[in-house]
C-alpha cells in the first residue's frame, strides 16, 4: 500500500521505447505512471508505430557514437540477462561489410567477436570486412506484450487513445503532471512538438517459418543484386520465425508490401543460407512494412519546458470537454527518433530519463 503523494507521470507512447520507460519508472513507487498510446501491444497489424516489425536484434550500427553507445552497452547486458526466461535468444551472427568499419565501441559488448578472414572462409561477394559474434534478439509481439504485463501488474494504468496535442496529454495527468514523450514518428505532427527533424525509413520484410535456421548473416556490401537502400539480412528469433530483410528508404511513407521488392528480398536471403528454401522446411509466414522512426541529429532526449495551454487556439478539445485550463509550465521529457535501433536502446535509454525525471524533481 501507497502511503505517500505520488507525481503523476503521462508517457505517450507504448512501443518499445514506451513500455521500457515505463518499467523503469515503475520501479519507484512514488510514480503514479499512465501509458497513453493509440497502438498498443495489442495491436500488431498496425503500422503506424515501428515496435511490431523490428527484426529485433543487437547489432552494432554505424560508427561509435558516445550518447547512443552507451545506452546500448547498458541495453546488450540487461538483454543478456534475459535469456534463461526465454524471451531473448543467444544469436550466433556474421556482418559484412565493403568498407571498413569501426568495431571498437561494440567488440567487447558482443560476445565471442572475432574478425573473419576472406581467406580462410568464403565472403559474399564485394565483402572485404566481415566480424562473427554472438549477440541477442527477440520476438516483438512476444516481448511487447511481456512488457506491458509486467507494468500491469506493477499498477500501471493504460488508455488507448489518439491524442493531437501534447496538451492533451497532460490534460490526462492533471496538474503538475510530467510528460514523456516516447511517440515515435508522431512526434512530427504532435502539436506542441512539432518536430520536423523526424522522418520515417521504411523497411520491408519477410517473416518465415525456419526453426532449423539459427544463425544470423548480414551482408551490408552494396551490390549483390541489392538497390541503393537494400541490404541482406538473416535475423532468427526465439520462435523459430526468421526475419528477412530488407530495405532502408529514407522518408519513404509508403507502407504497402512491393512484390518485386519481396521477390529480391528472398532471393538474396536464400542466396546467402539456402537452409531458407521451401525444399528444407521453410515457410513464409507474412510480408510485411514497418516504418522506423529517424531523426536527424538522432534520438532527441531531452527535458522541455512546455508553456501550457498551448499559444495556438487551433489546438481540439479533447479530454472531457476541456482544454487545460490552468496555466502553467509542463515538464516534457523527449524520448524519440531510435530509427532502426529502438529495442537495443531502450534499457539505457531508460535509465537516462530516470535520471532526467529526477533532475526535474530536485530543483
Ligand atoms: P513506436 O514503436 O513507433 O511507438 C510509438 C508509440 O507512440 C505507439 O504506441 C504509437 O501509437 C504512439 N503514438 C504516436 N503518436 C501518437 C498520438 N498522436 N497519439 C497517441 N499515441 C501516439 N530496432 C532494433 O533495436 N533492432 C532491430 O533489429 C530492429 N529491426 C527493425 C526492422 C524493421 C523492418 C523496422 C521497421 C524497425 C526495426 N527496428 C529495430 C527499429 C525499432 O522497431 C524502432 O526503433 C522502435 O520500435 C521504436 O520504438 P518507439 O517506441 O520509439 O516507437
Amino acid at each position: 500500500q501507497i502511503t505517500h503523494p505520488q507525481r503523476s507521470i503521462v508517457i505517450l507512447g507504448a512501443g518499445v521505447v514506451g513500455l521500457t520507460v515505463a518499467y523503469a519508472l515503475s520501479q519507484d513507487d512514488s510514480n503514479k505512471i499512465t501509458v497513453v498510446a493509440r497502438d498498443m501491444p495489442e495491436h500488431f497489424d498496425s503500422q503506424g508505430w515501428a515496435s511490431p516489425w523490428a527484426g529485433a536484434n543487437w547489432s552494432p550500427m554505424g560508427d561509435f557514437d558516445e550518447r547512443t553507445s552507451k545506452w546500448e552497452r547498458i541495453t546488450f547486458e540487461r538483454l543478456w540477462s534475459m535469456i534463461p526466461t526465454g524471451l531473448v535468444m543467444k544469436l550466433t551472427s556474421r556482418a559484412y561489410f565493403e568498407t571498413a568499419v569501426s568495431t571498437e565501441w561494440w567488440k567487447d559488448i558482443v560476445r565471442d567477436f572475432r574478425v573473419l578472414s576472406s581467406d580462410q572462409e568464403k565472403f559474399p561477394e564485394g565483402a572485404k570486412f566481415g566480424f562473427a559474434f554472438t549477440t541477442v534478439s527477440t520476438k516483438p509481439t512476444r516481448y511487447l506484450r511481456w512488457l506491458k504485463g509486467e507494468l500491469t501488474q506493477r499498477g500501471v494504468s493504460f488508455i488507448l487513445k489518439n491524442v493531437s496535442s501534447i496538451e492533451a496529454v497532460a490534460a490526462i495527468g492533471g496538474d503538475d503532471s510530467i510528460v514523456i514523450n516516447c511517440s515515435g514518428l508522431g512526434a512530427k505532427s504532435l502539436l506542441g512538438v512539432e518536430d520536423n527533424s523526424v522522418f520515417p525509413i521504411r523497411g520491408q520484410t519477410i517473416v518465415v517459418d525456419a526453426p532449423h535456421v539459427k544463425e544470423c548473416i548480414a551482408d551490408l556490401t552494396p551490390g549483390n543484386g541489392k538497390g541503393p537502400s537494400e541490404c541482406t539480412y538473416i535475423i532468427p528469433r526465439p520462435d523459430g520465425s526468421v526475419i528477412l530483410g530488407g530495405t532502408f528508404q529514407a522518408d519513404v511513407w509508403e507502407t504497402a508490401v512491393n512484390h518485386h521488392t519481396a521477390r529480391a528480398i528472398y532471393e538474396r536471403c536464400t542466396a546467402l543460407e539456402p537452409a531458407l528454401l521451401p525444399s528444407k522446411g521453410t515457410t513464409i509466414l507474412s510480408h510485411n512494412v514497418g516504418l522506423r522512426p529517424a531523426r536527424k541529429g538522432g534520438p532527441r532526449v531531452e527535458v522541455e519546458n512546455v508553456e501550457l495551454p498551448l499559444a495556438n487556439d487551433l489546438v481540439p478539445v479533447e479530454v472531457e470537454g476541456t482544454r487545460v485550463k490552468k496555466t502553467r509550465i509542463c515538464k516534457v521529457i523527449h524520448c524519440y527518433g531510435f530509427g532502426s535501433a529502438g529495442y537495443q536502446n531502450s534499457w539505457g535509454v531508460s535509465e537516462e530519463v530516470k535520471g532526467l525525471l529526477a533532475s526535474i524533481t530536485i530543483e
